[in-house]
């Protein structure tokens, strides 16, 4: 099993996971052109993809989502609440799958389990991906943790975990009051110590990979999120991982 990223971040998020012969895309905010040519630093074309799973319908997650479909034929999963937050780019899709947000449910030889999170969308999921041995938990666009979460992200082997801003560069910026709100607010997206937080209360014993994604661009820095995190966990700063927005990150492999 292995999972690489094309870019991740308000401008557009979109993560690769592999198992044997299946692939498939969690979410894709990206044009068609910057996908073909994102999956291509990676050895993908569009023709290989089994489908795409998506968490919400926030901008950075889908539009790139009905060209791909629809050019290529791919598949897409996502709940009743998501589809009908975004009614106009899955009306025209024909092959639709509606997953309930609690039910495991598997496409070809990758296992997902979906859990619900608190985030400014219909019926926001985020997911586990498995491949029957190891465990990638993702976790962004999220306000605040929950039991739930700590529970479903628990055992691990990767994690790609949201570290959207700094408490104290998302106060002193020039963004809108009601802005800071949202994306402080409880349905709004994981603060740096939240994050790490959130991890300290995870069993991390099987840990392989720990990637910060999600990370605002104005209110973040890579060091700042690294930091929270491998304070959390005593490891090095640089064994953390950064999703960057332009590049992502490369192949990780699960062994
Ligand atoms: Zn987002
Ligand atoms: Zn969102």
């Amino acid at each position: 099993m292995r999972f690489a990223c094309l870019g991740s971040g308000s401008q557009g998020n979109s993560l690769v996971i592999e198992v044997a012969r299946t692939r498939l895309l969690l979410d894709c905010g990206f044009t068609l052109k910057e996908v073909i040519a994102r999956l291509s630093r990676l050895g993908l074309h569009p023709d290989m993809l089994d489908g795409i799973v998506i968490t919400h319908e926030h901008g950075d997650h889908i539009s790139g989502v009905e060209q791909l479909a629809r050019r290529f034929n791919v598949p897409v999963w996502l709940t009743y609440g998501t589809m009908r937050g975004a009614k106009r780019t899955f009306s025209m899709l024909p092959r639709i799958n509606i997953i309930d947000s609690h039910q495991r449910f598997s496409i070809g030889d990758i296992e997902i389990e979906p859990y619900p999170v608190p985030h400014d969308a219909h019926e926001p999921t985020q997911f586990i991906f498995s491949d029957g041995a190891f465990r990638l938990g993702v976790l962004t666009d999220t306000g605040c943790s929950t039991t739930h979460i700590e529970t479903v992200l628990s055992r691990c082997h990767a994690l790609v975990l949201e570290c959207n801003h700094d408490a104290q560069l998302l106060a002193s910026s020039n963004y809108p009051q009601s802005l800071k709100q949202r994306i402080g607010g409880r349905l709004g997206h994981l603060e740096n110590t939240i994050s790490a937080k959130l991890l300290a209360n995870l069993d991390c014993s099987l840990l392989q990979h720990l990637i910060a994604a999600h990370l605002s661009k104005i209110n973040n820095t890579p060091i700042l999120a690294q930091s929270a995190l491998s304070s959390t966990i005593n490891c090095d700063l640089d064994w953390i991982g950064v999703a960057d927005q332009s590049t992502g990150f490369d192949w990780r492999q699960l062994i």
